[in-house]
């Protein structure tokens, strides 16, 4: 269907030595070896110069290809549209197929990564009085995995150079009622699991691992997921292994999978009694299918994305205010579902944030702001206190407390600086595709005294 995929699978086969992304990315002969940026100092596009990358085509998303359509269209006709009517139908198929990803006996698929995160904290009977810990710079869907089960979500405040949760902020916010961390390992990359964990041990805290954009991600020899007692995905759209919405659960621990299929299943066990509490989470045979069908060349994609990531990281490096998500040491592989960088004005000229990513859109590069505003900034934190429940089982002087602690500065810091591209698509390009990202950054950096005045 594509000829470029036929390429870049002859690319991989040429060049892999072995299954790691590191294997593929040491093949790369020469890093930093780009070819000149002839247009660097040229006009820029936004003052009428020719454009680094005129309608730049970045490789499709969701990747579509005949196996996808072949997976949908075989389910479809087998008429097995739900998991219960066949142990061996598309769900309890691709529950297995992704228990092979990882390494371990079983998983369990929800209806998206809400859903998947939910069902943790219910199979772990987090509830009313408990708080969980977590971060304020991820999809709503954290929070409310935790406030559905009504917990309360506390939130600590970031690292601002990886965007992940700060260990030490976590540790203050611990009290005698918190029960559990969920870590957000955020675009994809993992967050600070050595004192996480550390943490968690000291203070007997369960770890729910958000790794609905971290897929893969690789973290001292572990998958993400795979360090605290579950890890979380997300197949929806954007996420770089897709279904439209999806979810799933992975763990070593199997009980603990058990228990979350019986909350998945609308608190019915396996054995079809009806246990305990919970909403019914099915993942769908269809959305099964179509992950079944992108299966195959997951890890190809994974390995380039991690190969483009480090080639974009390695040739902007003298870009002095453009800096790079932090990869915590350890990070040997990352899902790259976003690159992510933080934008300094005060290299830039002081020209705001809006203006450079203006100048570099004409250039034919879109790069996006991502979260407007940290989870603490949004109207949800007033509304909890308006509940009985919150008021009767947190006390008014804990919810006044979180009130007061909701000044999450170094997040604001993060929401203001924050310039990325959205990489499950894009990459997952060529070299080339990389270059003209580049180029279209250097070329505005080069440019950057005229940037106050567009
Ligand atoms: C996408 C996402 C979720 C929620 O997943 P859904 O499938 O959209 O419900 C949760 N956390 C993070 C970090 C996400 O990126």
């Amino acid at each position: 269907m594509k000829t470029k995929d036929f390429s870049r699978r002859k690319f991989i086969a040429t060049t892999a030595t072995g299954t790691a992304a590191v294997a593929v990315s040491a093949s790369i002969p020469a890093f930093g070896n780009i070819t000149p940026v002839r247009n660097e100092s040229e006009k820029l596009a936004i003052l009428g110069g020719t454009p680094v990358a005129p309608e730049k085509k970045w490789p499709d998303w969701p990747y579509i290809d005949e196996k996808v359509v072949e997976e949908v269209v075989k389910t479809t006709r087998s008429g097995i549209w739900c998991r219960i009517q066949s142990p061996n139908g598309t769900v309890p198929t691709f529950e297995k197929e992704l228990a092979k990803l990882y390494g371990i006996k079983n998983t369990v698929s929800t209806g998206s990564g809400t859903q998947a995160l939910n069902t943790v904290v219910e199979a772990l009977e987090l509830g009313p009085g408990d708080e969980i810990i977590t971060s304020p710079y991820t999809d709503p869907g954290t929070i409310q995995s935790i406030l559905v089960s009504r917990a309360l979500p506390v939130m600590a405040d970031l690292d601002p150079e990886s965007f992940q949760l700060d260990p030490d902020d976590v540790e203050r916010k611990i009290t005698k009622n918190t029960k559990a961390l969920m870590p957000v390992h955020m675009m994809g990359q993992p967050c600070n699991m050595q004192r996480i964990m550390e943490i968690a041990k000291k203070n007997n805290l369960k770890v729910i691992e958000d790794s609905c954009q971290a897929i893969m991600a690789v973290y001292q020899g572990k998958k993400v997921g795979l360090i605290g007692d579950a890890g979380c995905l997300s197949f929806q759209t954007s996420k770089v292994f897709c279904c439209g919405e999806g979810g799933a659960i992975f763990s070593n621990n199997d009980e603990l999978l058990e228990k979350c299929y019986t909350v998945m299943n609308h608190g019915t066990a396996k054995n079809g009694r009806t246990t305990v509490i919970g909403s019914k989470y099915r993942m769908n045979e269809f959305e099964a299918a179509v992950l079944l069908g992108q299966m195959p060349g997951l890890q190809e994609r994974h390995d380039i994305r991690n190969r483009n990531a480090k080639y974009i990281t390695e040739n902007l490096k003298d870009i002095p205010g453009l800096i790079p998500q932090k990869l915590y040491e350890g990070t040997t592989e990352g899902s790259w579902y976003i690159y992510a960088w933080a934008y300094k004005k005060e290299q830039w000229n002081n020209a705001p944030r809006e203006k450079f990513l203006k100048a570099l859109a004409a250039e034919g590069i879109s790069l996006s702001p991502y979260i407007a505003n940290g989870l603490h900034r949004e109207p949800w934190t007033e509304f909890i206190q308006t509940l009985p429940e919150y008021k009767t089982m947190f006390g008014a002087a804990r919810m006044k407390k979180f009130r007061d602690e909701l000044n999450l500065v170094k997040c604001d810091q993060v929401c203001q600086e924050m310039a990325m591209i959205w990489a499950s698509g894009p990459l997952t390009g060529t070299l080339a595709d990389m270059d003209d990202l580049i180029k279209a950054i250097k070329k505005v950096h080069a440019n950057r005294d005229k940037l106050n005045s567009i």
